[in-house]
């Protein structure tokens, strides 16, 4: 959504508060996002320069790294822009936040940047998650297989032959 910020350019207003729903639906490295990001903010007249500060959350589904199972979480970020009427290199992007030709400012696709960057890398339904058995699959949180995960030291089977030979 634009944020109409010609009041705050004229000077009627010191400070415009802002509260909206960003959807997305689309899924993202392993995480699901509910179908909208709630922002709320606000932009304020600093005397000479303005600045934009809002804090963003969504929720997502994804699941743990270890053993799969489903996991939900919440991303939040505070993102905070100065805003420019215009750049004076293309190297100022990311910093500023540009007004455009209708005097409004649109973060979306910037909010929307940000949390996919601040996502954990991967995430674990629990700290000491024991994850699946390699052999059979079966979640080692919940259940104790017997499995023998280690390959024989192949020096015992050297020294079975001694002492087959010895015999
Ligand atoms: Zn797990
Ligand atoms: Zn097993």
């Amino acid at each position: 959504m634009d944020i109409n910020i010609k009041p705050l350019l004229s000077s009627e207003v010191r400070k415009i508060n802002f509260s909206y729903d960003i959807p997305i639906s689309h899924s993202e490295g392993g995480y699901k996002f509910s179908d909208k990001i709630f922002v709320k903010g606000e932009v304020k007249d600093m005397g000479g320069y303005m600045v934009l500060e809002a804090k963003a959350k969504v929720d997502y589904e994804t699941e743990c790294a270890r053993c799969l199972k489903p996991i939900t979480g919440q991303c939040e970020i505070d993102f905070v822009r100065e805003v420019a009427l215009k750049l004076e290199s293309k190297d100022e992007e990311g910093e500023y936040i540009l007004v455009n030709e209708n005097s409004c400012l649109s973060i979306d696709e910037a909010i929307k940047e940000e949390i996919i960057l601040s996502l954990p890398l991967r995430s674990l339904c629990k700290e000491d998650c024991k994850g699946l058995c390699p052999k059979c699959g079966c979640n080692k949180n919940e259940t104790e297989c017997s499995c023998v995960l280690k390959e024989p030291d192949p020096r015992w089977n050297i020294l079975k032959t001694f002492s087959e030979k010895g015999e």
